[in-house]
């Protein structure tokens, strides 16, 4: 039997079957559950999409909305430039594809945030096209089934890997129900042949597959060489009012682009100062316990600062952004922050520390 012809019988016998996204050919669906999916497991996405869907059932929806109504959906989700390419690609397609997802892979990477392993697999899903994926899960398994040495980032490495997917393909002759065959390579790097211990006992290549038989799956793919990351540090201050929170909605570009975050300042003395500063002398912020976020190049250690305010403060200026700060602060009801764009951390410390059912502080006595 050819490689597709096993990927596909496997698929068939021991894949994935039920997701929510499965079963759909409409391209907006499959399209939105590309995108989730890219670095996030399908646990993680499947209440998002279903969230998602229900606000922005088509992709005319999307496209008419504000980025501001779409961010809720996916604050929580991480990696927030796919969200705002995502609503960019749907206006895209909208004004200039008269609102109906192209068929032609090359015309679908085209788009704003899809690449060519995301268009290909739109392009095989929704039209059964004879084109194959290379996402991070694929690229294990090749280079375990061909011992394909090298960082898989190298472009040398990635073309070769390339070269393989395409004679899967262009070397068989039979008929290949693509949708099959694009979710049993996604499902055998995701359930199979995974990162730290591969199941070759019932993997379905592991006849021909040469890392199981020299004994090298620990060492394929080639381990990339890590630089230590970074260390940052930020101090965020929780002011409650009335039990409203001050928060400010961040420029589209960088880390958390286009989310609701806290007032930041250097260190917990820049913040007391500033409370001090804005709301009285007597005025002291309280520390909360601080904690780590891990991003893609950094690690963020946060240091919380809560005052309950009796008086309307002042709003604050941000830092570097020349555009019209005062159109970006707002006011964030207590109940409303678990369906608010906020990131995940902040949106796990504020809930975790109001009841955002009563909007009633958890455990602290007013300051002032
Ligand atoms: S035999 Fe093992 S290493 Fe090879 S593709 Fe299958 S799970 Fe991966």
């Amino acid at each position: 039997m050819s490689f597709a012809g096993t990927v596909i019988q496997w698929q068939r016998e021991r894949g994935r079957h039920g997701l929510p996204w499965q079963g759909s050919r409409d391209p907006y669906r499959v399209w939105l559950s590309e995108i989730m999916l890219q670095q996030t497991q399908v646990a993680t996405v499947i209440p998002y999409y279903v969230r998602f869907l229900s606000r922005f059932p088509t992709l005319k929806s999307l496209a008419e909305a504000s980025q501001e109504e779409v961010m809720p959906y996916w604050a929580g989700l991480g990696y927030y430039a796919r969200a705002r390419n995502l609503h960019r690609c749907a206006k895209v397609v909208l004004d200039d594809w008269h609102g109906l997802f192209p068929e032609n892979a090359n015309d679908i990477a085209s788009l704003p945030g899809i690449g060519p392993s995301t268009a290909n697999a739109i392009a095989a899903f929704c039209y059964n096209a004879r084109q194959p994926i290379l996402d991070g899960n694929v690229k294990r398994v090749f280079c375990r089934y061909y011992a394909i040495e090298g960082d898989t980032q190298k472009k040398a490495v990635e073309n070769r890997l390339w070269d393989v997917a395409w004679q899967h393909l262009e070397g068989a002759t039979d008929n290949i129900d693509m949708a099959a065959y694009t979710q049993g390579l996604m499902d055998l790097g995701a359930t199979v042949c995974t990162r730290g211990k591969p199941a070759c006992g019932v993997c379905p290549l592991a006849d021909e597959c040469v890392a199981r038989i020299e004994g090298r799956q620990a060492q394929l793919p080639t381990a990339r060489l890590r630089k230590s990351v970074p260390q940052r540090q930020v101090c965020v201050l929780i002011l409650e009012h009335e039990d409203r929170i001050l928060m400010y909605r961040r420029a589209d570009k960088g880390i958390w682009g286009g989310l609701l975050t806290l007032p930041e300042f250097a260190d917990r003395q820049a913040c007391s100062s500033y409370v001090q500063h804005s709301l009285g002398e007597s005025v002291t912020a309280m520390p909360l316990a601080a904690f780590e976020h891990v991003f893609t190049h950094f690690r963020l250690h946060i240091e919380p600062m809560l005052v309950h305010a009796k008086a309307m403060p002042a709003l604050m200026p941000a830092a570097g952004d020349s555009t019209d700060h005062t159109s970006r602060w707002q006011w964030v009801e207590l109940g409303a922050l678990a369906e608010s764009a906020l990131p995940a951390p902040l949106k796990t410390l504020l809930t975790g520390y109001f009841d955002a059912e009563t909007g009633v502080a958890s455990d602290t006595p007013r300051l002032f």
